[in-house]
């Protein structure tokens, strides 16, 4: 009788969930709005920190993201995660990861990250975010960005980095900050002509008629 006491208890009132979480926060939580505080070198080793990482990982798997920042599941510490896996070279097709400068770059983790932009030349390409799920614009990015922070293990990471990888860099960089792609997105899309309809910088998805948006 407990038994079916808990279970209907559970169903109705279930426990709150607490971040890390395991889905990816939407446009409107206050947590991707607010700047994330670095992580405190003796935190760095501790299990509630990997904890953050390794849920980060499991989100990236689950969403198919290439790039994630902690504050993505309720979590305001500046950690991000990365991952451009030969599967995404192949969704992508030949053409476009040259046109995109696309690069493959193995899992990895970068805590308490500081960008230095290499080449101020910007490109626009469209990107898109789990945490505005179905919509996608135009963004300009710097071509090419170094990233330096640490690993999991406390060693120094440096990433040195052009095209999408730059890309994603600078746009998970921003979630640190509170700021969304949306921020930043090319407000004057002329997709629609002018004069043909309105123009409209934030479209959904996949409604570029390039191939499928990324989505960190
Ligand atoms: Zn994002």
């Amino acid at each position: 009788m407990h038994k079916f006491a808990a279970a209907y208890r559970n169903i109705f009132f279930p426990k709150p969930v607490k971040p890390p979480f395991l889905h990816v926060c939407q446009v409107g939580d206050p947590v991707l709005r607010s700047k994330a505080l670095p992580v405190p070198p003796e935190d760095i080793p501790k299990p509630e920190t990997k904890q953050v990482i390794s849920q980060m990982r499991q989100v990236m798997k689950t969403y198919d993201a290439v790039g994630l920042a902690a504050p993505q599941i309720g979590v305001p510490l500046r950690i991000i995660t990365l991952e451009f896996s030969p599967k995404r070279k192949k969704e992508f097709g030949e053409e476009v990861y040259a046109a995109r400068e696309m690069s493959i770059l193995p899992f990895t983790v970068v805590i308490n990250p500081h960008m230095e932009i290499l080449d101020y030349k910007k490109i626009t390409f469209p990107e898109a975010c789990e945490s505005l799920r179905g919509y996608s614009a135009m963004v300009p990015r710097f071509k090419a960005v170094k990233l330096v922070g640490q690993d999991q293990s406390g060693e120094e990471v440096e990433l040195e980095t052009k095209g999408w990888l730059a890309r994603i860099i600078q746009h998970e960089m921003e979630h640190l900050d509170g700021k969304l792609y949306i921020d930043s997105m090319d407000r004057w899309v002329s997709r629609v002509r002018r004069g043909q309809g309105a123009c409209v910088a934030l479209v959904p998805q996949f409604s570029f008629n390039l191939d499928r948006a990324w989505t960190p």
